[in-house]
């Protein structure tokens, strides 16, 4: 049985005094669902400390939007996985196509940054999606295997089998547009069956979300298929009344 679990990219918004403003509201609204579903924030790096204090022990995860390819060292700009640890981070997003698209974060940076997110004892979700030339091709599938084999290839099946898969159409990130709920249910079952066909019971195991604008009008199609554990949201994540909607549809 997988617990569904709901993840909030807040991307880089916020500010200390809107931050808290949402997470009170936020945090009341969330409270009935503490107990069934898995929940995490991901603010930008600053705030880290501030959300961690704020969630308390509500038994909400926080939850970091990327970390380095590099353990420590003459990286300026970066930060590291065990840094994350150290801040009370349980999750981390990994290749996220923003990360992708706008800082050209190649396929095998993605696995290192997987694999140290794994070393410092993190959970990484790891994002994977298809641009809309590649659905429109019928590529889908063949770029979003391209993107975990890189993974397993360098931090192995087991790594991969304890992370979250994000299935998150580029086509759909931001933009409005929706994947369809058959779109989602077939790209799940057919990203479960690869699992499967690489290790048995991964396929059953892996927690896979979707992302791509999600809203509480549209969450409870999004989530209707057994397929979906759960979602990965951006802009709603930022109103504390669309986000705990999307918690209802789970
Ligand atoms: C995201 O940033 O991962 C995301 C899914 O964004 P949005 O919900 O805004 O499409």
């Amino acid at each position: 049985m997988r617990k569904p679990i709901l993840i909030a990219n807040w991307k880089m918004n916020g500010s200390l005094h809107s931050n808290q403003a949402l997470l009170v509201r936020m945090l009341a609204k969330l409270r009935p669902f503490r107990k069934t579903i898995d929940m995490a924030i991901c603010p930008p790096f600053p705030y880290l400390f501030q959300v961690r204090d704020l969630l308390g022990y509500t038994g909400i995860a926080l939850g970091a939007q990327n970390a380095s390819r590099a353990t420590s060292g003459a990286h300026t700009g970066e930060v590291s996985a065990t840094m994350l640890h150290e801040m009370g981070c349980r999750y981390v997003l990994v290749g996220h196509s923003e990360r992708r698209a706008l800082y050209h974060e190649s396929d095998d940076d993605v696995a290192a940054r997987f694999q140290q997110v794994l070393s410092a004892g993190l959970i990484p979700v790891m994002c994977v999606g298809e641009t809309l030339e590649e659905r429109e091709q019928g590529w889908t599938m063949k770029v979003v295997q391209r993107q975990l084999q890189m993974v397993i290839d360098q931090c192995g099946m087991s790594g991969l089998a304890g992370s979250i898969v994000a299935y998150e159409p580029v086509w759909a990130i931001g933009t409005g547009r929706t994947a369809t709920p058959e779109q989602v249910a077939d790209t799940h079952r057919a990203i479960r069956q690869f699992l499967e066909n690489c290790e048995t019971g991964a396929g059953q195991s892996v927690r896979i979300v979707y992302g791509g604008s999600v809203k509480a009008a549209n969450a409870a199609a999004l989530f209707s298929s057994p397929e979906v554990d759960g979602g990965l949201i951006g802009g709603a994540s930022l109103q504390a009344d669309e986000f705990s909607n999307i918690g209802a549809a789970l």
